[in-house]
């Protein structure tokens, strides 16, 4: 997935796509990240801080904007509170399972647009489609083994 996420950054360089040091260290912030949870833009700017320590949170929100645009990350919708981002490897969009105990949000594989695209409800209403969300909220496996342990 790195891997991806490495060529495509530097095709578009080529490309001549600017991807400023700044917006380096932001891409790098998440490949740098081990954890599943995707990344606040709170914690992207933390992250950038140590290298950039004059860069605003501002800034970053505008970076991970333009970053989303070229498809390289992904914002998250949760229900609660703030977006979140990851990195998107292959270029498209993504929906989630995401745990409402550890807050993992596994990315799922499938897209229900592709499947209510057979039916032609929006076309039939002339209504045209730019963005659709869909994600899952309920409980991973290891926090419900977890429970089962703790109920034991
Ligand atoms: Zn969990
Ligand atoms: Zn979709």
């Amino acid at each position: 997935m790195d891997e991806n996420i490495r060529k495509r950054l530097h095709e578009m360089r080529k490309n001549g796509y600017k991807i400023t040091p700044q917006r380096q260290e932001i891409v790098n912030a998440f490949l740098d990240s081990s954890r599943k949870l995707p990344l606040s833009a709170e914690e992207v700017y933390m992250k950038v801080k140590e290298k950039y320590q004059n860069i605003s949170l501002d800034t970053v929100y505008r970076n991970l904007a333009v970053l989303q645009n070229l498809k390289i990350i992904n914002r998250v919708n949760f229900h609660d509170v703030k977006s979140r981002y990851e990195l998107n490897p292959g270029g498209d969009h993504q929906h989630h399972m995401i745990c409402l105990t550890c807050g993992s949000a596994e990315p799922i594989n499938f897209c229900p647009l592709k499947l209510l695209s057979e039916n032609n409800f929006a076309a039939e209403k002339n209504f045209e489609i730019r963005e659709h969300t869909f994600e899952l909220f309920g409980y991973c496996s290891t926090c419900r083994e977890r429970a089962i342990i703790d109920n034991a």
